[in-house]
């Protein structure tokens, strides 16, 4: 789990400075997706060895009609309901302002891990640095002067954000240590051990669905619906940490836990009222999950907001059930929902493999083919394919589709084999692995798709033979 760090601070302290700063530690993306990479308000980024993903606040800053220090309340607020910590970004030339004094006030109470930025301290001279010292007074302890613009400072403070973070788990010390060895025997071309966790551990473990999309898409309605009848009480369920926003179900003896991200706007008391905040709450859920199923509403379907929330969801590299809700309002004629189906899989080309239902959550139609479904592409995420089979699907492909001429001659590709799950991860070993062409690439995925019925996104490495 990535804990999320956010940068909180009035307009003009330089906010969207210090996260182009901070972007240039991310880590790289898979493939960028146009419309969704655009106007990016996260990052998933390294430092200190720790992958976070921050968060500029000032990219959901609200209406205009707002007041300024309602603006900021309501990024604070963000900051503080969803994110493990925070930078409050403030001007040090300008000095302290009332609008931060408030604001500090509300992140004394939160009792979240807070650093101050003392911003604009572009060089070391002893009058910017008692500016900074003013900070002192809010009270959030750390204050780091910084210069957002030329880097100065900033590699520290992040330091100490790190330090600030719950420590990693047990479990993710683990996962860790397993993924690099992983790493490490695909680089030496070997194939994923024998000797690896064994299967009925993995079948034990309960399913997480995160329920993401825009708000009044029918979020808290479809998972009212789907707890109706398999609800189980907690103490049913052994070992699982237990969150107010998540229930447990049970589904064809499968222990599934929906965390509906609508319950973490309502159980706090601010109304967010922008769309936005949805991302949010969206990219914390999915963090943790398997599947994650994106509802829309029918009549409204498929704006911006919609394409962003699968773009992360992509991104992330979950599993995906498109949900067309309140299907009940448009119709029951079948080839308009042919017709509907098209439309939407064209818009969201980038993850075409993902299954969409139409429901309605409001009379219960087809609410538990998007459970079935859930399950199914859990299994899916965690899938591996057994390398006898990966070898004949490689000469299946030499057979029929030979790899392309890459520069000076043929690419040749050695051997397949899977070094991952969730999601399924393939390595590639070949005699030019930066002159993949796109189309090839995609070709190959799309052959692991049919042979092993992957409705999940699928990651691919190509490797130099060692
Ligand atoms: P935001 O509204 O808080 O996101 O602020 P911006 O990042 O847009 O920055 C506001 C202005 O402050 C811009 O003109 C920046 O160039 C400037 N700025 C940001 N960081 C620094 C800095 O470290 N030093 C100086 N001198 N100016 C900065
Ligand atoms: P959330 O914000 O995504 O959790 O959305 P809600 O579950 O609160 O639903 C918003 C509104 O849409 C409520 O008035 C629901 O009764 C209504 N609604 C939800 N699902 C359906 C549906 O399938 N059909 C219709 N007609 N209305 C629905």
């Amino acid at each position: 789990m990535k804990p999320l760090v956010a940068i909180v601070g009035r307009p003009n302290v330089g906010k969207s400075t210090l996260f182009n700063r901070l972007a240039r530690r991310r880590i790289a993306l898979v493939e960028d997706i146009p419309g969704v990479t655009r106007d990016r308000q996260y990052w998933d980024v390294e430092y200190e060895g720790r992958e976070l993903t921050i968060i500029d606040t000032g990219g959901f800053v609200p209406g205009e009609k707002d007041s300024l220090l309602q603006q900021v309340r309501e990024q604070a607020q963000l900051a503080v309901e969803e994110c493990d910590a925070i930078i409050f970004v403030t001007d040090a030339r300008a000095g302290l302002t009332s609008a931060d004094q408030e604001v500090a006030s509300y992140l004394r109470q939160s009792g979240k891990p807070v650093v101050v930025a003392a911003n604009k301290l572009d060089s070391e001279s002893q009058s910017l640095q008692a500016h900074a010292a003013e900070f002192f007074r809010l009270g959030l302890g750390d204050v780091f002067p910084i210069s957002a613009e030329h880097g100065l400072g900033v590699g520290s403070m992040m330091e100490t954000v790190v330090g600030k973070l719950p420590p990693l788990s047990p479990e993710e010390l683990e996962a860790r240590k397993k993924a690099a060895e992983a790493e490490e025997r695909a680089e030496r071309g070997e194939e994923e051990g024998a000797e690896e966790a064994p299967a009925e551990e993995e079948e034990e473990r309960p399913i997480r669905v995160a329920i993401i999309g825009r708000p009044n898409v029918g979020k808290s309605t479809l998972v009212n619906a789907l707890l109706k009848e398999k609800r189980v009480v907690a103490s049913e369920v052994p070992g699982t940490t237990r969150d107010p926003i998540d229930s447990e179900l049970k589904y064809k003896d499968r222990q599934v836990i929906l965390t509906d991200t609508a319950g973490i706007r309502r159980k706090k008391t601010i109304a967010h009222r922008l769309e936005k905040f949805s991302v949010v709450a969206a990219l914390k859920a999915m963090e943790r999950s398997d599947v994650a199923v994106l509802l829309m509403d029918a009549t409204e379907p498929a704006v911006d907001q919609d394409a962003k929330l699968a773009g992360i969801a992509e991104e992330k590299g979950r599993a995906l059930v498109i949900v067309v809700n309140k299907w009940d309002l448009i119709s029951t004629d079948q080839r308009k929902q042919e017709i509907f189906r098209e439309e939407l899989k064209h818009a969201l080309k980038f993850v075409g493999y993902a299954p969409i239902v139409f429901t309605s959550a409001l009379t219960g139609s087809k609410v538990e083919k998007v459970l079935e479904l859930a399950v199914e592409l859990a299994d899916q995420f965690r899938y591996r394919a057994p390398t006898p089979q990966l070898n004949r699907l490689l000469k299946h492909i030499e057979e029929n589709h030979p790899a392309p001429i890459v520069g000076r001659g043929p690419l040749r590709v050695y051997y397949m084999a899977q070094v991952g799950t969730a999601p399924p991860t393939f390595a590639l070993t070949c005699n030019r692995p930066d002159g993949v062409p796109d189309m090839y690439k995609r070709y190959l995925t799309n052959q692991l798709r049919k042979t092993f019925d992957l409705r999940v996104p699928i990651r691919m490495l190509f490797r130099e033979r060692p």
